[in-house]
């Protein structure tokens, strides 16, 4: 069955299960740093190591910052709520349990409007929480980097305690052949929410926001199937694939009569179909209870309440309103977005540039040099008011555009503010007449036969002796006034 078929026979049920790590400055029951890339084990103590006697105490940022994502997904804030010990072994856990909550979430019953091809859909939010990170794990000593193979494995725990907030939706029935696209844009929607706030940096390709994505199949008119469950989908792009091809695997196996096994799949980067992981565990393997070493968390209502009124404009509608006034589509507006360019173009257009002018360095040539370095749009190296700079230098005429590209690179290159680099690297288009009728005259002295053709008229040659002059002035005229200088030098304009 292609996938088409399948979806005229079967109905797909979604469910995605997002980690978001949060960027505050120390753990989430300790003072530890959370610092990306600190040496192994730099970044730990009694308490995220679990060593016996060690209390925990809430991060009350975490708590802030988990708020205020319930409050942009439309949420509930209970009043009153616990963190839960949730049990299981894992040897980067040293706790043995992860403090998360389970019967009492902090944040429930919310939603998220996604638009896709023009249809909002919309998706139920069934709980935000707040839980903490695992330390982490490297076998070595084998080909793989496994466990296969591996002589040891080394534990870094600088990560156990960070904490992460939980996005879970409800279960999304009824968006058949769409399931994948929109599930796709139920995450980016949901990571551009997340950033408006500030409170992380939601790059799924470093780890800081992550999804599990959950997948069933059912005859119309029946109950819902068995759910798989898809686990560290790192891309966008993957989790459209994930729901995908878990869609099509399933329909295999009830199509001959099989039944679907609740269980743990891993994605396949390299295939995009998922592999068998673990069966599934269920709450009462966890053996939660409340956690008796944490007070419980009551928010204060006015706390929520002056959260809720200093939330951000929501990244739809400010999408919205930028579009109109930038004059462009909203395709055009879907990359400015997912290239990480909003804020950055906003701020070139308020340090003067054009909207045109500031999207065109950052979509353009800065966004091909990020990508190079595989850095964010952000640390590129340029600013957006040294954006804005390099284009009114363009816009003054003293640089045309194959110059101010080589300005850009040495800004880019930290060799200063686009004056400067343009001063340094001798790059200002030529506009002293006198410099400029010197190399039209030299050219015409040189080239006699063409400067002939073109006084009798064949202005096509003209291209010749422009190209010469470009040449001699090592590109920094302006090929528009060399032409008119020529033709206005030989008495043909
Ligand atoms: P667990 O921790 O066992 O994964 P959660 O409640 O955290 O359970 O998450 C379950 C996820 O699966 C939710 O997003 C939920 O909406 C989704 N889900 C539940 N039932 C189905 C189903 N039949 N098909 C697809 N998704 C489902
Ligand atoms: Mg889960
Ligand atoms: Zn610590």
């Amino acid at each position: 069955m292609t996938y088409e078929e399948i979806l005229t026979k079967y109905e797909p049920v979604i469910g995605l299960e997002t980690h978001v790590e949060l960027g505050t400055r120390t753990k989430m029951f300790c003072g530890c740093k959370t610092d990306f890339g600190a040496e192994p084990n730099t970044q730990v103590c009694p308490v995220c190591l679990a060593l016996p006697g060690a209390l925990p105490v809430m991060n009350k940022a975490a708590i802030e910052a988990t708020i205020q994502i319930g409050l942009a997904l439309n949420c509930d804030i209970a009043e009153w709520c616990r963190m839960a010990r949730k049990n299981y072994f894992y040897p980067d856990m040293p706790k043995n349990f992860q403090t998360s909550q389970y019967d009492e979430p902090l944040c429930v019953d919310g939603y998220v409007d996604v638009e896709v091809d023009g249809v909002t859909h919309r998706i139920g939010i069934e709980r935000v929480h707040i839980e903490e990170d695992t330390g982490k794990t490297l076998h070595v000593g084998g080909a793989t980097g496994r466990i296969h193979g591996a002589t040891e494995s080394l534990v870094d725990y600088n990560r156990a305690g960070i904490p992460l907030v939980e996005i879970v939706t409800k279960p999304v029935p009824g968006l058949g052949a769409l399931a994948p696209e929109i599930a796709k844009a139920y995450v980016a929607e949901l990571r551009d929410i997340v950033r408006s706030l500030g409170v992380s940096d939601v790059r799924m390709e470093q780890g800081s926001m992550r999804c599990d994505v959950n997948t069933s199949l059912n005859l119309p008119g029946e109950e819902w199937g068995t759910r798989t469950e898809t686990k560290n989908v790192n891309s966008l792009r993957s989790v459209e694939r994930a729901v995908r091809s878990e869609i099509i695997r399933q329909a295999g196996i009830l199509d001959e009569g099989g039944k679907i096994f609740q269980e743990t799949r891993h994605f396949q980067e390299t295939t995009g179909d998922t592999r068998p992981g673990r069966s599934k565990e269920t709450a009462t393997d966890y053996r939660y209870f409340p956690e008796p070493d944490l007070v419980p968390i009551a928010p204060d209502r006015a706390w929520v309440a002056a959260l809720k009124e200093a939330l951000p404009e929501k990244p739809s509608v400010k999408r919205a309103r930028l579009r109109e006034d930038w004059g462009i589509s909203e395709i055009d507006m879907q990359s400015v977005a997912n290239a990480g360019a909003v804020e950055l173009i906003e701020e070139t257009i308020a340090a003067g540039a054009s909207p045109a002018g500031a999207r065109k360095w950052w979509m353009g040539e800065l966004a091909r040099r990020a990508n190079e370095l595989d850095v964010e749009l952000a640390a590129v190296g340029a600013t957006p008011a040294q954006v804005a700079a390099l284009q009114k230098l363009v816009d003054d005429g003293k640089l045309n555009d194959k110059l101010a590209r080589q300005v850009l690179e040495g800004v880019v290159a930290g060799e200063g503010d686009p004056a400067e680099v343009m001063a340094a690297r001798g790059l200002e288009v030529v506009s002293d007449t006198g410099a400029l009728t010197k190399a039209v005259d030299d050219a015409i002295a040189a080239n006699p036969d063409i400067a002939a053709k073109i006084r009798d008229g064949k202005v096509a040659a003209a291209g010749a002796l422009v190209g010469a002059v470009m040449k001699t002035t090592r590109g920094q005229a302006d090929a528009k006034a060399v032409r008119e200088l020529l033709l206005e030098r030989l008495g043909v304009s």
